[in-house]
């Protein structure tokens, strides 16, 4: 499957870093979650030392290949460039991605040689990983309790089209294999059992659980939740997906199933379904852009009913909706119109309209209305030696946003355990 974007060859990455204007108070470097320090990196580039700027990338952010290829920018470093004011913004995502896609992993990052004590990461995902990177590199022996692959969402859903198997095994592989002393393979519901043998744990576990479609009929077979089957396309185990596709929802996950359907199968009928308008969506411009090259077809302004069926799915109701005045978060609202429900023809059915927290693991933690895990400013849960960070803290949020967690957490167990607040 070839990838959609081609790294900035060697001349073009030159000329794209020519453009960078230096500026004194790098707003794009503010702007980057995990800080990653631009102008130098693009300097670096300037001056032909690809090492160095490799060196400078990883420090910063140790998820820097597959932000390299996922990262939103237009939502961070890119948003602010200066350049913008004079042509368009530099492409700073992608400059960093030609560093990294011509140089190996950087390993002069030395370990400690004494040992400060054991600690705890339940969660493999970006969040879990940087935290344990940044531990080792302190001089904590870090175990990970992970209850599927090492990588969390990055290795276990996003497609191969948008994050080849190479990058995430030379990444994940790499921080894995370099800072984390053992990985235990099991799912953790019980942190105080963690607390006994080590001196402070780290929860970064995501959100494993998906909503359920409020509607009949979900019982029928042909219907299924988008994050699972992402993980059954990424692991070539789909089975039951039939020829017409009809993907509830309007976010990310939606368009990346549904991207993920048509290029395993490109004969696939696929359509995401949304009650709103496409000015609405959630997911990236970018994904959705690829969705339609990829044959992916939208039906706007439809909610779902009911699915329809006697054992296996023969199609969705939907009442036809219009938007009327925006929400508190500026966002047209929808209202279905009277009379105006008609059925869609599909044999398959996937649910993709959110994302929840594990509600039964960690009962010990305090957690707020939606769920999550509550923490203070150093990241500190409810319970004494217990830190949290990542979407099991924010709700969905981005891939750079979950190691600026786990680099913030690191620091604060660090001055924990060295007696701090
Ligand atoms: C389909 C999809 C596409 C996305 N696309 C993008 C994108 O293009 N760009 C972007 O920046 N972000 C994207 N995101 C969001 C991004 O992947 C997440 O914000 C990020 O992975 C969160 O990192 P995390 O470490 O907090 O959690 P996760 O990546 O979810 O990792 C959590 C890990 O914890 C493990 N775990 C959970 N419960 C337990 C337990 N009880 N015991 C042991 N292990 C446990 C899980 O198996 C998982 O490996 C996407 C998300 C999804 C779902
Ligand atoms: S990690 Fe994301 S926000 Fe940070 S510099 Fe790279 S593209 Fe920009």
């Amino acid at each position: 499957m070839d990838e959609l974007e081609k790294t900035l060859d060697p001349q073009q990455a030159a000329i794209e870093a020519e453009r960078c204007l230096y500026c004194f108070d790098a707003p794009c470097q503010e702007a980057c979650p995990a800080r990653v320090p631009v102008p130098e990196f693009i300097l670096s580039i300037r001056s032909g030392n690809l090492h160095g700027a490799r060196v400078l990338l990883q420090e910063s952010n140790p998820f820097i290949e597959t932000c390299g290829r996922i990262c939103p920018e237009e939502s961070f470093c890119q948003s602010v460039c200066t350049r913008a004011h004079i042509d368009t913004p530099l492409r700073i995502r992608e400059l960093h991605r030609s560093v990294t896609d011509r140089t190996d992993p950087a390993d002069r990052m030395e370990l400690p040689t004494g040992i400060r004590g054991k600690v705890a990461v339940v969660g493999a995902g970006p969040a879990g990983l940087s935290c344990a990177r940044e531990l080792a590199l302190n001089g904590f022996r870090v175990h990970v309790f992970e209850q599927l692959r090492p990588g969390g969402v990055p290795t276990q859903e996003v497609s191969r089209r948008r994050y080849p198997a190479e990058v995430d095994e030379r990444e994940t592989g790499f921080l894995v294999s370099r800072f984390v002393a053992h990985v235990w393979s099991h799912r953790v519901s019980d942190i105080s059992l963690l607390l006994g043998d080590y001196a402070a744990v780290f929860v970064a576990t995501g959100l494993p659980g998906e909503m359920m479609l409020p509607v009949e009929g979900m019982a029928l077979e042909g219907v299924f939740h988008a994050r699972a089957l992402l993980r059954a396309v990424k692991s070539g185990e789909t089975s039951g997906v039939g020829r017409r596709v009809g993907v509830v929802g309007g976010g990310n996950v939606a368009v990346e199933v549904a991207t993920a359907l048509r290029d395993e199968d490109p004969t696939r009928d696929v359509t995401v379904i949304y009650r709103r308008g496409i000015k609405e969506l959630k997911a990236f411009k970018r994904e959705v852009d690829a969705a339609i090259a990829a044959g992916v077809t939208f039906q706007f302004l439809a909610a779902p009913d009911r699915v329809i069926g006697q054992h296996h799915v023969e199609g969705l109701q939907v009442v036809q909706t219009h938007l009327c005045e925006e929400d508190e978060t500026g966002r047209c609202k929808f209202e279905p119109l009277p009379g105006s429900m008609y059925v869609i023809p599909l044999d398959t059915v996937v649910a993709a309209i959110g994302q929840r927290p594990d509600a039964e693991a960690f009962s010990q933690l305090a957690r707020n209305d939606a769920g999550l895990i509550s923490v203070n400013e150093e990241m500190q849960t409810s319970m004494p030696g217990v830190f949290a960070g990542g979407d099991a803290v924010h709700g969905a949020q981005t891939v750079v946003e979950a190691v600026r967690d786990g680099k913030r957490a690191a620091v604060s167990i660090v001055t924990y355990l060295a007696g701090g607040k």
